[in-house]
């Protein structure tokens, strides 16, 4: 199968037209198609948009960063969070110190316990992005075999 990698620039705003974050002033987005990159809605709706199309992309909260779990609310006695000092609703940490621990968000606390959420801020979010395709190319060999993109020009080497 043919996949190419896609370069694009983006807008991303909340269903009150927010603007939640942008790569606009910044570095655009290098991806490999169906490789995980990016989350799904856009792998799949920048899929066949040539270099210079504008669009404007609706993403449903599935298809971004998921649905809200409320089995990831959880409350927990105040001595077994690893942080010092005073805890407030809205603080996010890490709940290790492996820089892939999760991110929770405090959303309740108490003289004993304090209750965390770890989804993500985005979970249960419908997403628009406003995108420019700024560059489309086939993979190369050797992204194809990573199963990542290697740069705008496919030359950028990785770890
Ligand atoms: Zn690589």
């Amino acid at each position: 199968m043919k996949r190419n990698v896609v370069t694009f620039s983006y807008t991303l705003r909340d269903p009150a037209g927010r603007v939640l974050d942008t790569s606009v002033g910044g570095e655009p987005i290098t991806f490999l198609e169906g490789a995980g990159q990016v989350i799904d809605g856009l792998d799949e709706q920048l899929r066949g948009l040539a270099a210079g199309t504008l669009s404007i992309l609706q993403v449903p909260a599935a298809k971004a960063y998921g649905e809200r779990e409320e089995s990831q609310v959880q409350r927990l006695p105040r001595e077994q969070i690893p942080v010092e000092g005073a805890l407030k609703i809205g603080d996010r940490f890490q709940t290790d110190t492996d820089r892939y621990a999760p991110v929770v968000t405090v959303v309740a606390v108490d003289d004993e316990t304090v209750t965390l959420d770890a989804n993500h801020p985005l979970a249960g979010v419908d997403l628009t992005f406003e995108v420019e395709v700024i560059a489309v190319r086939p993979a190369t060999e050797d992204e194809l075999t990573h199963g990542h993109a290697h740069g705008a020009d496919g030359d950028e080497h990785c770890s």
